[in-house]
């Protein structure tokens, strides 16, 4: 188990980062170290990308509605103007950045703030998603954590993209994804098929309750 760093006055600060597929449950582990680091009485700033509207304009919000209040900033450089005096600095959304959030982070740990970055490590197609490789490299820590496969329920690392339009950054809208393990994404859409040939409703049932849990 992850073991959160929590050394009060330590010159240095440093850089942790949350990663994995859609519904791992990112955004609940940075909010629930946000809110212990809260506890400790350390001063919490959350940012995230403009580009992420889906939900609310100030909160970083999970799929179960947990949240807490952030501030949407148009590229990375800004989180150097807005973090005087901050403790500890929260980043979602990760992968929608620009590619200078790596550099940035690093300046925010040198100031001696903890950096928590939460994002995807890998977009639909399997492939590094944005600052988030260059971001694994640089941290002191990393967790990567899992959704749980839609059809074999062993643990899914990738982001099966069931619709099929052009754009290439498409929101995490719950119905455009579901969570899959290696063989099942790169499976595809035979197993869209065979669900359907086989009528297996309920084991789709049962693997949406999986994905929601
Ligand atoms: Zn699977």
């Amino acid at each position: 188990m992850f073991l959160e760093p929590h050394f009060k006055g330590q010159r240095s600060g440093w850089i942790e980062v949350i990663c994995g597929s859609m519904f791992s449950g990112k955004t609940e582990e940075l909010i629930r170290r946000l809110k212990r680091a809260k506890i400790a009485n350390q001063r919490v700033e959350i940012f995230k990308p403009r580009v992420d509207t889906r939900y609310d304009d100030v909160k970083v919000v999970s799929h179960d509605a947990n949240y807490i209040l952030s501030t949407p900033v148009a590229s990375s450089s800004e989180l150097l103007e807005l973090t005087d005096g901050v403790n500890v600095v929260g980043v979602d959304e990760a992968q929608f950045f620009d590619e200078h959030l790596p550099e940035i982070c690093q300046k925010l740990a040198l100031r001696g703030i903890r950096v928590i970055v939460a994002g995807l490590d890998m977009d639909f197609r399997g492939k590094p998603f944005g600052p988030m490789p260059n971001l694994l490299a640089v941290a002191e820590y990393i967790t990567k954590v899992h959704a749980i496969c839609q059809h074999c329920g062993n643990l899914a690392t990738h982001s099966y993209r069931l619709v099929t339009d052009g754009d290439t950054v498409v929101l995490g809208e719950k119905e455009s994804y579901e969570p899959r393990c290696r063989t099942c994404y790169h499976m595809g859409n035979i197993l869209d098929l065979q669900d359907k040939s086989s009528g297996s409703a309920q084991n789709k049932e049962n693997a949406k309750e999986r994905k929601l849990a």
